[in-house]
C-alpha cells in the first residue's frame, strides 16, 4: 500500500495506517460537518458524538466494568506522577513504589513532592534487568496505595503478573495499554500517555474505581482532581480534541482485529520472533531477564559496540527506522506497538541476521 519505512520509534510511535489513512480522508470535512475535528467545538454535537463512542469502545476492549471511570486528559503520564499521591494519599503518610526503571524512578521521585515514599523494592543493583520477585517487597502497611511502572519503556522490563497487595494497584501502562488482556479490577488506578500505543501524543487516559474518587488533597488543582474530571467528563477545559478523535479511530481498528486477545496473539508472535534472533545469536544480545522481557519494548546489544553506528545506518538504508536505544543505556531498542506489523519484525530480522553474517 505504501512505501513508508518501518517504525521503531519508542514513543511518539507508529499508528495504524488504516487509521492515518481515515484521518486523511476525514481531515478537511469531518463527516459533512464541513470543518475538521480540529476547528470543531468540543461542545459540538459532533465532538460529543466522537468522545463518546471512544469511551465505549475503549471499555469495551479492556472490559472495564462500570465502576471505573475512564479518563481522558492532558499532561502525559509525566503529570500522572504528581496528580496519583495528590489525589490518593487521602490524608495518610505514605505510599509504596517498586523501583524496576527510568519512569518508575521518575514517578517515586516526583510522588516525594507530595508523599513520603517507601520504596518497597528496587532493581537498581541489577541494572534494572529484571523485576523484583514479590516475596521480598517490603510494604508498608500504613501505605495509601503501591504503585508500579507495568512496562519500563527504556529497560525492556514487565510484570507478567500482578501483586495482590491488599491496597489500591497504581500502574503506569503508558506503553503497554491496550497491548493485551488485562483485568483492570487488579487495579485501583491505570494511566497512560497515549503516544506509545493508543494515538497521538497529547492524550493521557486515566482509569480509575469510582471509590478512589472525592480524596483529593485541599490544594489539589482542579485540573488534575480526578472527581472533578469525572463529574466533568474530561471537559473540564478544553480536552485535546484531536487526538482523542485519532485515539477513538485506533480503538475501532482494534476491535476490528479480534480486540486486545487478538492483538496479543499477533504481539506475542512478533516478540517471540525478535528475542529468539537474539537468543539464538552469539552476536546480539539481550540484557534483560528472560521472564521479565517486554514484549512492546525490546532492547539489545551488538558484541562490539563500535559496529552500532553501522548497525544502524544499514538499518535505516532498508527502510528500518528509530532503532538507537536510549541515551541513558545505549546500544538498540526495537518498540513493538500494536501499530507495527509483523512484516516489520520479518524485515528487522532478516537484516540482523544479514548483518551478523557481514561483521563476521
Ligand atoms: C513515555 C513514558 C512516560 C512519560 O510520558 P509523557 O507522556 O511524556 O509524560 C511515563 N511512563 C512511561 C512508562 C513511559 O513510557
Amino acid at each position: 500500500m505504501s512505501e513508508r519505512p518501518f517504525n521503531f520509534s519508542a514513543g511518539p510511535a507508529a499508528l495504524p495506517e488504516e487509521v492515518l489513512n481515515q484521518v486523511r480522508e476525514e481531515l478537511l470535512d469531518y463527516r459533512g460537518s464541513g470543518m475538521s475535528v480540529m476547528e470543531m467545538s468540543h461542545r459540538s454535537p459532533e465532538f460529543i458524538e466522537i468522545a463518546e463512542a471512544a469511551e465505549a469502545d475503549l471499555r469495551a476492549l479492556l472490559g472495564a466494568p462500570d465502576d471505573y471511570r475512564l479518563l481522558f486528559l492532558q499532561g502525559g503520564a509525566t503529570t500522572q506522577f504528581a496528580a496519583v499521591p495528590l489525589n490518593l494519599i487521602d490524608g495518610k503518610a505514605v505510599a509504596d513504589y517498586v523501583e524496576t526503571g527510568s519512569w518508575s524512578t521518575k514517578a517515586i521521585k516526583e510522588a516525594g513532592r507530595y508523599c513520603n515514599v517507601n520504596v518497597a523494592a528496587t532493581s537498581a543493583a541489577e541494572g534494572f534487568n529484571q523485576i523484583p520477585p514479590f516475596d521480598a517487597w517490603r510494604l508498608d502497611s500504613a501505605a495509601a496505595y503501591l504503585h508500579i511502572c507495568g512496562n519500563e519503556t527504556i529497560g525492556g522490563v514487565q510484570f507478567h503478573s500482578y501483586p495482590d497487595c491488599g491496597v489500591p494497584l497504581v500502574a503506569d501502562l503508558s506503553s503497554e495499554l491496550l497491548s493485551r488482556p488485562i483485568d483492570v479490577t487488579q487495579f485501583g488506578l491505570i494511566y497512560a500517555g497515549a503516544q506509545k500505543n493508543i494515538g497521538p501524543a497529547g492524550l493521557t487516559l486515566v482509569i480509575v474505581h469510582e471509590d478512589l474518587l472525592g480524596r483529593a488533597a485541599a490544594h489539589t488543582p482542579a485540573m488534575l482532581d480526578y472527581a472533578v474530571q469525572a463529574k466533568a467528563g474530561s471537559m473540564s477545559n478544553t480536552p485535546p480534541t484531536f487526538a482523542w478523535y485519532v485515539a477513538g479511530l485506533v480503538f475501532k481498528w482494534l476491535r476490528s482485529l479480534g480486540g486486545l486477545a487478538g492483538i496479543a496473539a499477533r504481539n506475542e508472535a512478533k516478540a517471540g520472533r525478535l528475542y529468539d534472533a537474539v537468543d539464538t545469536s552469539n552476536f546480539y544480545h539481550s540484557p534483560v531477564v528472560e521472564a521479565d522481557r517486554s514484549l512492546m519494548n525490546v532492547p539489545f546489544t551488538l558484541a562490539d559496540p563500535r559496529l552500532d553506528a553501522a548497525f544502524l545506518e544499514g538499518a535505516k538504508a532498508r527502510g528500518l527506522t528509530n532503532l538507537k536505544g536510549h541515551r541513558s543505556v545505549g546500544g538498540m531498542r526495537a518498540s513493538l506497538y500494536n501499530a507495527v506489523p509483523e512484516a516489520a519484525v520479518t524485515a528487522l530480522v532478516d537484516y540482523m541476521n544479514d548483518f551478523e553474517r557481514e561483521s563476521a
